[in-house]
């Protein structure tokens, strides 16, 4: 079995829907997983915030035009009018339960009803278009049937895989499925969903579940590069990375994968390949237990971090120091990104700082506390600490005078991160492209794309 997975841009029109038919032939098994068109999931956490907003009116009038749109695109993709018609009515349906939800205040559990809407519409209309237009056999598996969170809203493995095979069994015939990404329901049956972003983390568990021999993730970019395409220019897809390395990289900042997609994947060590939609014979980056020989692949940013730097003299010589210290952020289940030490004081990093009054209070308990807003990490990921000395030494000859806030190394040998203003950004990363890739450009085979 092989997992195909693709993202709203890959699915983001008649024409690009089309693309997809002709990209999923092949007479291997396979489980197609798409996400929402795009564009739709952020027009339904908008009408879901109008809703929350009372602003019932202007709700409605978005879902009109988002129902407009759907009305479009079936007959743009289903060009006999009958076949169009039938489609229009049964993604009517998606927009029945908005509509139905607006009858009384919205509720969180309503909230992910609407925003699985997304999904359910776009594989309805790519099922109708290849076995109606394209007379290509296909089942549409119900994603909310098999696909499931346990009561820590974490997926629920062991149920994922019964229920889908549970799903499969009938069509042993059948050699192509169609699902939706990102929708689930919790532990409770109610209709959930995995995150934004989270079609990727569902083919990687549907692969995991149907024991799959490789997951594809198709994008609208040619792989993971080496440094962030917005920001530096003549980055470069890299082939091959470990399942370590690349869940660092999805984590800090590599906007392609979602991070957590990288873990059910490892687990089962399916190798993932990363693909581009509009230029399907590119090799793309391949994700497997295997490294491949360079010091340092990749770098990735992440913005939205606070620097928080604990001193106290109880930590001079003292045990236990740490321990109270991240005990206050997990009563406030606030996940640490980044930390280093000195004899007296620890320094650490989050991203989530809904309980950043809280935790202050508590930490002055231990010493005098101080933070730093608006930090960036910056993460270099690659085969760094264990065979290829010197990789520091290029690291901090690149940034120059750059001021960092913290650093640290030897975590795991697969990475190195930084932390810096994220004034300083930018210039981070273009100072860490010239000094770390400007020499692998001219002999890698990037300048394909
Ligand atoms: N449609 C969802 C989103 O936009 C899930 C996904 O595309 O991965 O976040
Ligand atoms: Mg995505």
């Amino acid at each position: 079995m092989r997992i195909l997975k693709f993202g709203g841009t890959s699915v983001g029109s008649a024409a690009r829907m089309r693309s997809v038919a002709d990209l999923i032939q092949s007479s291997e098994p396979r489980i197609v997983v798409l996400s929402a068109m795009a564009g739709t999931t952020n027009s339904l956490v908008a009408i879901a915030k109008l809703l929350f907003e009372g602003e019932i009116q202007a709700a409605t009038s978005q879902t009109e035009i988002l129902r407009q749109h759907y009305m479009m695109v079936a007959r743009e993709l289903l060009p006999e009018p009958a076949i169009a018609e039938e489609a229009i009515s049964q993604l009517g349906t998606c927009f029945k339960t908005i509509f139905g939800l607006m009858r009384q205040p919205l509720s969180a559990s309503g909230e992910r009803v609407i925003l699985a809407q997304g999904e359910l519409l776009s594989t309805l209309l790519f099922h109708r278009y290849l076995t109606a237009i394209r007379g290509q056999e296909a089942v549409l598996l119900p994603a909310l049937e098999f696909m499931r969170l346990d009561a820590n809203d974490e997926p629920d493995d062991a149920y994922i895989r019964e229920h889908l095979t549970q799903q499969l069994a009938p069509h042993t015939a059948q050699a192509l499925f169609i699902t939706q990404g990102y929708i689930c329901r919790n532990a409770k049956g109610d209709i959930d969903n995995l995150k934004r972003g989270g079609s990727d983390y569902s083919a990687s568990l549907i692969g995991a579940a149907a024991g799959a021999d490789e997951i594809q993730i198709w994008t609208d970019i040619d792989g993971l590069h080496n440094n962030d395409p917005r920001v530096v220019e003549g980055t470069y897809p890299i082939r091959e990375l470990s399942f370590d390395e690349a869940a660092e990289l999805a984590y800090f900042g590599a906007k392609i994968l979602h991070p957590s997609s990288v873990l059910p994947a490892r687990q089962y060590n399916i190798p993932v390949r990363l693909l581009n939609t509009m230029q399907p014979e590119a090799p793309g980056t391949l994700i497997s237990s295997k490294t491949g020989s360079e010091a340092i692949k990749a770098v990735a940013a992440k913005d939205g971090l606070v620097a928080i730097k604990i001193k106290s003299s109880r930590m001079l010589l003292a045990h236990g120091f740490l321990r109270s210290v991240f005990e206050v952020f997990e009563r406030y289940r606030t996940p640490i990104d980044m930390i280093t030490t000195s004899e007296v004081a620890v320094s650490l990093t989050i991203d989530d700082a809904t309980h950043l009054t809280e935790i202050l209070a508590e930490l002055r308990d231990f010493g005098s506390v101080e933070i730093d807003e608006n930090q960036t990490i910056i993460c270099l990921v690659g085969n760094l600490i264990q065979e290829n000395h010197g990789s520091a030494r290029l690291v901090f000859n690149a940034l120059g005078d750059i001021p960092l806030r913290m650093i640290s190394y030897g975590g795991s040998p697969n990475n190195i991160s930084l932390l810096v203003n994220t004034a300083d950004k930018m210039r981070t990363l273009k100072a860490l492209n010239a000094g770390l890739f400007q020499r692998q450009i001219f002999h890698s085979d990037a300048s394909d794309d």
